[in-house]
């Protein structure tokens, strides 16, 4: 080996790191012991990209060593060591790698944590890779040795107390592979015992696929249990896979176990998580389906694997059929990839299906905590639309909050004289009560389904209508209403009319028209959006999406059976009270947006308001 030139270079931490390391340090003390998790996954991470490399590059660094991860603890000296035969890294990589934030789970914690460091919930930084720098916790100096699997490679020595600096020098290193070792702080001593850390790397590390050795001792299994058969394997173990697999702390709500045979071949074991996507996971969307092949892990992040809707899914897929000297890119477009995708969202459809019929308990979290992103896939899946439909749920009017209904089971409880399937958007259950435009239908008994995720209006016009039925909003004017009987006198209407010019005479231009109103049991008036218009709520999504969206004009519906507006009636041919009738439709029309929650400024109101009740108690002195 040449001589290597011995000099120290001294480096500082970007800033993002200084942070890093400080709320590592404070925050993560409740849960210490997950360094050795986080060490022990970059060894495996180094592992698999070496194994892969192994098959694919003709020259590499050892070629003949054995995958493996050794710890070695000594509890006398508190010392803790682990190495593995990993890829390793060149100097220019530990400085890129280990002095700067450059990879996606550090990034997004950082900045999900600036966005919002007062509720930030500190339990689920064990649900991110905080990584290597998590050491710092149980330490005060640490040492990692590396030498790259690129043949001509020359060792590297990187030290840090974790604080400013860190240094570099160029040493001799014989093989490939990482070194990372450092004296435990005496208040985490406990990770110098050899049986605390295999009771660690039991609970948190088992699946790994390469042998883990703790002071010589195998510690793991390294089972791929997704290739055995199903009933060989308990839920037990499944479960703990999970646990391995996703970081989640709960049993997965769901899961498939299953293999295929013929045209492609694959065994997969895939899960439905308990817990709603929680954005602080690590790339939740973008790692959803481990790929193996011959055993060998292939990437975790293809995004052919699994159509967009779907990828809350997590799992394993392993299969012989793709070679294993295959780039990432090959894989990405392969027709094999296109096959897998179609069988697994068959397979997951089916689950799902299951799942609706069997275990409606379980279906309803599915619902809640997926269901937004899994309704997406009507936008995308048009071979699938019809499945996707039937699997949808909602709340609905009749139903108490939480519980849930397809619209096929909506349909077969439809008023014989029905015709359409009624539904309101909403931004909650409890904002329905301040919807004037649900009372005929509250009060006739017609079901309404409850829309509250925020996609909804994106996705109902998509759905148009089912078994025949055309979907239509409560909250639009064509929704189909019978005349009322409810026996209320109406004002005749010639005098409505009369009263309607009035009123749009005041209005102008911010109403489309005035009419006659059959939805409206005890309000005045209401807003309803015209045929070609928009949902309130759905206008609202729109101007989120589209800061130029312009809104609709509203049509103002009035309830001629209300005394207000009979009373109202009465005054118009009366000029002293022209004045004032102005500000009572001025007032009901304002109404009508404080409903809404459309009223950004209060001061007009207000002064309305104001001079409707000047004129109010001088009228009660007067008499
Ligand atoms: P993460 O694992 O989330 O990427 P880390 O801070 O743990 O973040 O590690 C940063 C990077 O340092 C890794 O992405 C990897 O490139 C490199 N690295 C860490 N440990 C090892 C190791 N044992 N062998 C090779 N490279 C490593």
């Amino acid at each position: 080996m040449e001589h290597v030139e011995n000099r120290v270079q001294e480096f500082e931490f970007v800033a993002e790191i200084k942070q890093l390391l400080d709320i590592i340090i404070n925050s993560l003390y409740t849960h210490p012991e997950i360094f050795i998790r986080e060490l022990i996954s970059n060894s495996s991470d180094a592992l698999h990209k070496i194994r892969f490399k192994r098959l694919t590059e003709p020259n590499i660094l050892n070629p003949e060593l054995e995958l493996r991860i050794d710890i070695t603890v000594d509890p006398e000296t508190k010392l803790f060591k682990i190495e593995d035969t990993g890829i390793g890294m060149t100097k220019e990589e530990v400085i890129s790698q280990i002095g700067t934030i450059a990879h996606s789970g550090t990034a997004n914690f950082l900045k999900n944590l600036k966005k919002d460091s007062e509720n930030f919930d500190i339990n689920l930084i064990g649900k991110f890779g905080v990584g290597f720098y998590s050491v710092f916790m149980v330490t005060d100096e640490v040492t990692l040795e590396t030498r790259s699997y690129i043949p001509d490679s020359s060792g590297v020595r990187w030290k840090s107390n974790g604080k400013e600096k860190y240094s570099i020098e160029e040493i001799d290193r014989p093989t490939r592979g990482t070194l990372i070792y450092f004296t435990l702080k005496d208040e985490y001593k406990e990770f110098a015992q050899p049986e605390r850390v295999k009771e660690i790397i039991r609970k948190y590390s088992n699946f790994v696929d390469f042998p883990i050795y703790v002071n010589n001792e195998k510690v793991n299994t390294i089972d791929a249990i997704w290739r055995k058969k199903k009933d060989e394997v308990s839920r037990e173990d499944i479960e703990n896979f999970y646990k391995y697999l996703t970081g989640d702390d709960n049993p997965p709500l769901s899961y498939l176990h299953f293999s295929v045979e013929g045209n492609v071949n694959f065994n997969a074991l895939l899960f439905i998580p308990d817990s709603p996507p929680s954005y602080y996971w690590r790339d939740f969307f973008d790692k959803t389906i481990s790929l193996y092949s011959h055993k060998v892990f292939i990437q975790d992040d293809n995004p052919e694997i699994l159509p967009e809707y779907l990828r809350f899914i997590r799992g394993v897929l392993d299969t012989d059929d793709l070679p294993l000297n295959i780039s990432r890119e090959t894989i990405q477009n392969s027709p094999l990839i296109t096959k897998i995708k179609q069988i697994l969202t068959n397979k997951i459809l089916s689950h799902l299906e299951e799942l609706a019929e069997n275990e409606k308990e379980k279906y309803a979290k599915f619902t809640q905590n997926f269901g937004q992103i899994f309704k997406g896939g009507i936008t995308i899946d048009s071979a699938n639309r019809d499945r996707i439909i039937n699997l949808l749920r909602y709340q609905s009017t009749t139903l108490p909050e939480n519980e849930y209904t397809s619209l096929k089971d909506y349909v077969s409880r439809m008023k014989e004289n029905q015709k359409s399937i009624y539904y309101v958007i909403t931004d909650s259950r409890s904002s329905l009560s301040r919807n004037p435009n649900l009372e005929y239908f509250l009060k006739n008994n017609y079901e309404v389904l409850v829309m509250t995720d925020p996609i909804d209006s994106l996705i109902v016009p998509l759905i148009r209508e089912y078994d025949g039925k055309p979907l239509k909003s409560i909250d639009k004017v064509d929704v189909e209403i019978q005349k009322e009987t409810d026996g209320n006198e109406r004002l005749d209407p010639e005098t409505a009319n009369k009263l309607f010019e009035r009123m749009k005479s005041v209005l102008g231009d911010r109403v489309l028209n005035v009419q006659v109103s059959n939805r409206l049991v005890d309000s005045p008036v209401t807003l309803v959006a015209p045929y070609f218009g928009h949902d309130p709520q759905s206008e609202k999504i729109f101007k989120i999406l589209d800061k130029n969206y312009q809104k609709s004009k509203k049509i103002l519906e009035v309830n001629t059976a209300h005394p207000i507006i009979k009373n109202l009636a009465k005054l118009i041919d009366n000029s002293e009270s022209d004045n004032i009738v102005e500000k009572i439709i001025e007032q009901l029309y304002y109404e009508t947006l404080v409903l809404e929650g459309e009223l950004e400024e209060p001061t007009e109101l207000v002064k309305n308001m104001n001079e409707i009740l000047q004129k109010f108690t001088e009228l009660i002195g007067k008499s």
